[in-house]
This record gives C-alpha cells, structure tokens and sequence, in this order.
C-alpha cells in the first residue's frame, strides 16, 4: 500500500514555470530546457518502477515515493522505500541509457551512449550509504527496524548492464536488476526474511515517524540560477496562445491577442520562482493589477493558508512558515 505518493518533483515544475514566463530569447532558456528534459526522463523512468511496485497490493508492503528525512545537521534522500515487518528495502532509480558498465573491483562505473563514454558514481556504493543513514534515522528516531537491504532499479528497459569482471556470488553488485525483474526479486526477499522482526505496533510507529518527519526541499530557482526577478514576465498568462499580460475585466481575465478567458494561476508562478510566500502587494505587482480589493478577491479564493496581519499577511501554499 503506497503511504507516500511520488509528486511531480519541483524543479519540473520550477522549469516549466519559467519557460512560460522567460523571453523566449532569454539567454538562461535552453540550459533551463536542457535540465528540464533531464529531469523530466528521470522523474517518467521512475514512474516506470512506481508501476511494477503496484503489483504489491498486500497490505504488508508500505511504499514511500520520494522521502527526504532530516538527520543531523543534513538530510537524506530515497527514491522508495519499501518497509514490511520481515525487512525494509531501499530501491535506488537509475535512470541511464545506453550500456552502463561496472567494474566491481574498482568500483568503477561508466555509460556508453553515442559512442561518448562518461564516469558516473557508483550506485552500489550510493544506496550503501543511504542504507547506513536510515539505519541511524531508525537509531535516532528510536524506531525498532527491520534489517535493511536495497536494490539498485534500472527503469530504463532499453539499458544494457555490462560488468567487466563478473560480481562474486553475494556481492552487491548482483544488486543491480532491471525493473521487470523486481517484483520477483522481492518476493525472494521474501523467502530470505522469513521471519517476522518487529511487531505491527513498531511498523506504525516506523510509519507515523517516516510521514512526520519527510520534508520537501525548497529551492530559490531564480537566485540559483542567477536570473533577476526583473526578468520574469509579470501578469496572468493566456492558457490558448500564452500571451502575457491579460486584462482583467469583469471577475476574468481577457486576451486581446486571441479574444479568449482565462482562470488565472499567475500565483502558482509566483510560489515557484519568485517567492514561497507573498503579500497583498507582491500579487499586484506581479500581476499588474492597482485594485487592492481584486487582488485580496483572488487570495481569498486561492486555498493559501495566511499568517500575519492587515499589511503584513503573507501567503503561502503551508509548505514553509
Ligand atoms: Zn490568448
């Protein structure tokens, strides 16, 4: 049963938001492009594992897509994590095309992929080293665990796996599996953890403190990228030609360019690249819009949670406070 859903990750949707809302000519478009497009293959090869993992529809299985847990002073990421009460799995999405070829020996991993041969880190040690965190997150967190094991998942089917000296018979290279061969690698995990190692209380317990403690990252898009905010399209977009700036006429938004209406979503825009919070002010500067009285319409109906008060109310989508 899936506790935590894997959500469209937000520098997806960062990228997007600014494609829409950068001159097309801008000079930052086509690296914004060339991230998005990386991102985008990464996050789609793990919904490919996410759907041989719906196979696992007893209720023994607890999967959470995409946790960050906190553990001092850092935090640490997993792509899933599957935790039953004989063992919990960590499976580590690998998202390459082309032959990956793995020297266990040397610990040395590298892509082929038109006829170009670049280094990347090795997965094996990768996961071991998430592996050692969550057992300390357990540690810390004062959680009774079940031993940990892991799976390196290729999404891609199209990947060829190449080592230059077969792995010894355990090692954990043997780790590393195609994705339409992981349910059958669970339910041999299965078999290898036969017995049950915590109770159903500690299990809910692992579950309330994974769902309590899983923080999203924030990510200052624009000053990452050293983009001023100046040179963001400002107003409500038109959903059919994606003209910028619509006029707001009465209670919509109007295109002169294509005579359509449109909702507007401009504040999404704004929580993903200018700020995570706003004012009654920022909103009408960002949408060009005088009318104090409109723009506090359009926050009332907006779902954003307030804090502060009169001019000082900011808003915000709760992620941060
Ligand atoms: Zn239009």
């Amino acid at each position: 049963m899936i506790y935590k859903k894997r959500e469209v990750p937000l520098r997806i949707m960062q990228n997007e938001a600014a494609l829409r809302r950068l001159p097309p000519n801008y000079e930052k478009v086509p690296l914004i492009e060339a991230d998005l497009k990386k991102r985008k293959a990464g996050y789609y090869g793990e919904k490919r594992v996410d759907y041989h993992l719906s196979f696992l529809n007893d209720k023994k299985y607890m999967i959470f897509h995409d946790i960050r847990l906190p553990l001092n002073p850092h935090y640490f990421q997993i792509d899933t994590l599957v935790v039953t009460p004989h063992y919990a799995l960590i499976i580590e999405v690998k998202n390459l095309t082309g032959i990956m070829r793995i020297d266990p020996q040397i610990r040395q991993c590298t892509r082929i992929y038109n006829d170009k041969t670049e280094g990347f880190i090795d997965p094996v040690s990768q996961v071991t080293r998430q592996k050692l965190l969550l057992q300390k997150w357990f540690l810390v967190n004062k959680l009774k665990a079940p031993p940990i094991d892991f799976l390196v998942v290729i999404s891609n089917p199209a990947t060829i796996l190449e080592y230059t000296t077969l792995p010894k018979p355990l090692s954990s290279y043997l780790k590393i599996i195609h994705s339409q061969n992981l349910i059958d690698r669970i339910m041999d995990l299965n078999s290898q953890f036969s017995s049950k190692m915590v109770s159903d209380i500690d299990i809910a317990k692992i579950k309330r403190a994974i769902l309590k403690n899983h923080s999203s990252q924030e990510y200052n898009f624009l000053e990452k990228l050293n983009i001023p905010k100046e040179a963001i399209l400002r107003g409500v977009q038109c959903k059919k030609c994606n003209f910028i700036p619509l006029q707001r006429v009465s209670s919509s938004w109007f295109c002169s360019k294509c005579s359509s209406f449109s909702d507007q979503d401009a504040i999404e825009d704004y929580l993903l690249l200018i700020d995570n919070k706003h004012t009654n002010r920022d909103l009408r500067w960002f949408l060009n819009l005088e009318s104090q009285k409109i723009a506090t319409k359009i926050l009332k109906s907006s779902n954003l949670l307030s804090s502060g008060t009169l001019k000082g109310t900011t808003y915000s989508r709760g992620r941060v406070t």
